[in-house]
């Protein structure tokens, strides 16, 4: 799992992952389906201060 930044208070927060429909999306349409990697990640939430981004 991969660690960023908080935009807003600065605290390393897990990166968010890809949910289990994207993962098949882009392995079926591969390599059209990688799009939909681009298109579904889903949002990083801060656990300290709970600001919602994509990253
Ligand atoms: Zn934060």
């Amino acid at each position: 799992m991969a660690s960023i930044t908080c935009q807003k208070c600065g605290k390393l927060t897990d990166r968010a992952g890809y949910p289990a429909w994207v993962i098949v999306v882009a392995i079926c349409l591969f390599p059209l389906g990688l799009l939909a990697l681009l298109a579904g990640r889903k949002p990083t939430t801060c656990g300290s201060c709970g600001l919602t981004w994509q990253a």
